[in-house]
């Protein structure tokens, strides 16, 4: 895993590009707008030259520099006022000439908040989200919507059903690319994909995942493995909390391959119970993919564990069914 340290240096850098663009887009827009209208490029002159000679006058009489910074708001909010009417006349929306960023929070300076400084929320995402997709989990830009075959699912009726396979997980899929459009982190929606291997359960856990992240929301994949390893690390004092606070506060948490992790007497149950809890009582969605069915995870976990992960409520449940595909898949 990369350190914390390189990737905020790194979403930074990365905010410092952004608001490069900006500056370019802006200045792209008003030289568009000018050779569009010969109204707007005068009045843009004119709010230059307002802007210049107020600048001078205040240099050269700083003891009037107050009044003159009046005048010189009330000039540029009149010629604003022009230029929006002007922008709307040559069929320009009227804020096309405000200033541009990307998120309105911080205005893509990464950090919010007077007089204490606080990194805004869109940094802490993008922090988070390159940690986890560095960690090279199941390579999540390769595992989306568009990538997705149904061909591969064989196109027969599913052993005592009267649906085949393919059309089945054709159904999962729109199922799953709803959810993920319409994912909303203040609902707490959730998802738990059971079934055997090879049936497609990771591969449309890491589709909902890319979308979401897509969408601007923090998204953290980790395999069951490895979160109850963390959680242990965490638990004997070694480290970890940074990883541990990611899984309980981002928008959504994907586990996949629950079941196969350790079970470890005093870790396994505790922690997982820890996450699944903790994220229902602050709202928060998770999806799991799993080779358990519900009452697998009633044996094997805990009656609380099992009981929020298929509560009706907040979870849909998705038992995958069929024969195993990988060995139609490439590679
Ligand atoms: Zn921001």
């Amino acid at each position: 895993m990369l350190s914390r340290e390189n990737v905020m240096r790194e979403a930074l850098s990365e905010l410092e590009a952004q608001r490069a663009r900006n500056v370019m887009t802006e200045k792209a827009r008003r030289e568009e707008a000018a050779e569009k209208s010969a109204a707007v490029a005068d009045l843009l002159e004119q709010r230059r030259r307002l802007f210049t000679s107020g600048m001078r006058s205040a240099f050269s009489s700083p003891g009037k520099a107050k009044d003159i910074s009046a005048s010189m708001q009330s000039g540029v909010a009149q010629i604003n006022a022009q230029l929006r009417a002007a922008l709307k006349a040559c069929g320009l929306p009227e804020d096309y000439l405000q200033p541009v960023y990307r998120c309105a929070e911080c205005r893509d300076t990464g950090y919010v908040g007077e007089p204490v400084h606080e990194p805004c929320a869109c940094l802490k995402r993008a922090v988070m989200n390159r940690l986890y997709q560095s960690e090279g989990l199941q390579g999540l830009e390769r595992e989306n919507f568009s990538a997705f075959d149904e061909a591969i699912f064989p196109d027969e009726a599913i052993e005592g059903k009267k649906n085949t396979q393919r059309s089945f997980i054709r159904r999962c899929r729109e199922y799953c690319e709803q959810y993920a459009d319409g994912f909303d982190p203040a609902e707490g929606k959730g998802l738990l994909f059971c079934g055997r291997s090879g049936l497609g359960k990771t591969f449309l856990m890491n589709c909902v995942a890319q979308r979401v992240l897509e969408r601007g929301y923090s998204v953290v994949v980790i395999s069951a493995y490895k979160l109850i390893e963390a959680m242990r690390r965490y638990q004997f004092g070694e480290e970890g909390l940074e990883q541990v606070q990611d899984m309980l506060s981002c928008d959504l948490l994907c586990i996949d391959d629950l079941g196969s992790e350790p079970m470890l007497r005093g870790v396994t149950v505790s922690s997982l119970y820890h996450i699944v809890n903790e994220r229902r009582n602050a709202n928060k969605a998770i999806v799991v993919t799993t080779n358990c069915d519900a009452d697998d995870l009633y044996e094997k976990y805990d009656d609380r564990i099992a009981a929020r992960l298929t509560d009706p409520s907040r979870m849909k449940v998705i038992p995958f069914i069929g024969v195993d595909v990988r060995r139609f898949a490439r590679g």
